[in-house]
């Protein structure tokens, strides 16, 4: 089904989204304190010297929670049942909430901590999605 709640584009997300249309993952970094944020802001969430670059990241990450969704949020979702919702973390350190997906949606499969991988979900011309899989393939 195609009537999904897209993200709204804001300006100061729009170097994000844009990125991820040519399967490139950018987010911002502090000059002063080199740390990574994420979601992208206009301002920096570490310090008020507010000196925010750019980087593009490899999107090399863990796995870090996530929780098997059963029961469709809207009836938009009721094909996708049972999925995956899951926190990952970069290694450059922040942590996106996507979903996991290419791997069963079995607790028993599931380990906190895996290596996982990008993968670019075109949705529209104008949209694609980032989400992310194990690197490895596990014996399920
Ligand atoms: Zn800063």
């Amino acid at each position: 089904m195609n009537n999904k709640p897209k993200p709204i584009s804001q300006p100061e997300s729009d170097k994000y989204w844009n990125g991820l249309k040519n399967k490139e993952i950018w987010i911002q970094k502090c000059k002063t304190t080199n740390k990574y944020q994420f979601y992208p802001r206009v301002h920096c969430i570490n310090c008020t010297e507010n000196d925010i670059e750019w980087v593009k990241i490899s999107g090399e990450a863990t796995l870090f929670s996530f929780a098997i969704v059963f029961l469709a949020p809207t009836p938009a979702f009721t094909d996708d049942v049972p999925y995956i919702n899951a926190l990952i973390k970069l290694k450059e350190g922040p942590i996106i909430p996507t979903n996991l997906v290419n791997i069963n949606p079995d607790p028993e499969k599931i380990k906190i901590g895996i290596k996982v991988k990008p993968v670019f979900e075109k949705i529209d011309e104008n949209l694609t999605l980032l989400k992310f899989e194990p690197s490895e393939q596990t014996s399920n």
